[in-house]
């Protein structure tokens, strides 16, 4: 009898971060029991041996693995995963399918790329799942920075979501089928090397202090914010009209169509503070708001506000954090 309530587990690059594939994993498991239904990994990457002992550890139904030369790029993986899942076995429960990836930046672009090639709904970054008896999927996701809970419900197939894997795999002793796929080819050519690009400054990601740019800041003050940010261990950030402008690479944009950050502080210079800003900043981070417009919506989030041009504040600042430097 077919499976109308499989889950799939994807894995792209796997090896990369085994903990998480684990989880991811062992989430499938506990989903796929949960709905009644099979639980599936599939994978592609240049050693799959791993994740394949890791797919028996989790009890997964079956796990799918394919090898690549070297780890792909995110328009690859589309093109790889959408043809390895027209596979017979994988394709038979392909439009009732719910679909995990691990919640990142490149496997929710993954995600939302694939869900358009297969016709599928894609769910963004997801808390929980709900099922209901003819097979539906409700997902369960917040919005606006934590500030909103949505329920999703998905009525096309395959529902692909990017999940934070918590779950433990408790040793079942099933038997897992193992498939070895060809290799497809990728529409673009094979990486044959990769060289990440070397940033001067601090990554935005992980950073326990923000000092972030916008319109009001203007480009003059960059240099300044660099500064500032790595005399306090920090890393700038920018609303999307600094980005827009070119005064920051679109890599340290914060927002709903940005990046999502939750450092303990978060300094705002010159941002007004629209919703859309506010999006990518954690609630529970303390924000500290200068700013020239003492009307300004940031003010109404932020725990510290000065009501100053920049000018006159930041270089003060940078001077004083010279003469006793921070800790
Ligand atoms: C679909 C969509 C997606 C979007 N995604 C994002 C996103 O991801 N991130 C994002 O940031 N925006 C996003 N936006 C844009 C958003 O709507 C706002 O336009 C943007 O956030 C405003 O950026 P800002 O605060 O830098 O500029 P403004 O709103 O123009 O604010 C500038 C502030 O600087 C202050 N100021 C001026 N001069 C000084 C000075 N000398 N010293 C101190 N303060 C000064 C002003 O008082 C003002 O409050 C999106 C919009 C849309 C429609």
């Amino acid at each position: 009898m077919p499976d109308n309530r499989p889950i799939y587990a994807l894995i792209p690059a796997c090896g990369t971060d085994t903990h998480a594939e684990l989880a991811l994993m062992a989430e499938a498991r506990k989903l796929a029991d949960r709905r009644g239904g099979h639980a599936h990994v599939l994978m592609a990457g240049s050693d799959t041996e791993h994740a394949v002992a890791q797919a028996r550890a989790a009890g997964l139904d079956h796990a799918w693995h394919m090898a690549t030369p070297i780890d792909l790029q995110v328009h690859q993986y589309v093109d790889v995963f959408a043809t390895a899942l027209q596979t017979p076995g994988l394709a038979d429960g392909l439009r009732e399918a719910l679909v995990l990836v691990i919640a990142n930046p490149d496997n929710e672009a993954l995600a939302g790329a694939l869900a358009a090639r297969l016709g599928g709904a894609p769910l963004g970054r997801c808390t929980g799942f709900v099922f209901d008896e003819p097979g539906g999927i409700a997902a369960q996701r917040s919005a606006y920075g934590n500030r909103l809970d949505i329920t999703l419900s998905a009525n096309a197939g395959p529902a692909i979501a990017a999940v934070r894997p918590q779950a433990q795999p408790s040793n079942q002793d099933r038997p897992t089928e193992i498939h070895s796929l060809e290799a497809c080819d990728a529409r673009a050519a094979y990486p044959v090397n990769t060289v990440p690009r070397t940033e001067p400054h601090a990554a935005l990601e992980g950073a326990s202090i923000v000092v972030s740019g916008g319109r009001g800041s203007g480009e003059a003050a960059f240099p300044a914010l660099y500064e500032l940010a790595a005399k306090v261990g920090g890393a700038v950030g920018a609303s999307l009209p600094a980005v827009d402008a070119g005064w920051a690479p679109v890599t340290r944009q914060i927002g709903i169509s940005g990046k999502y950050v939750s450092p303990h502080i978060y300094v705002a210079v010159g941002i007004s503070g629209t919703p859309q800003h506010l999006a990518g900043i954690d609630p529970h981070t303390r924000i500290v708001a200068i700013n020239k417009d003492a009307d300004a919506n940031i003010f109404n989030v932020a725990q510290i506000g000065v009501v100053a041009e920049w000018q006159s504040l930041i270089p003060a600042l940078i001077q004083a954090l010279e003469i006793s430097p921070a800790r």
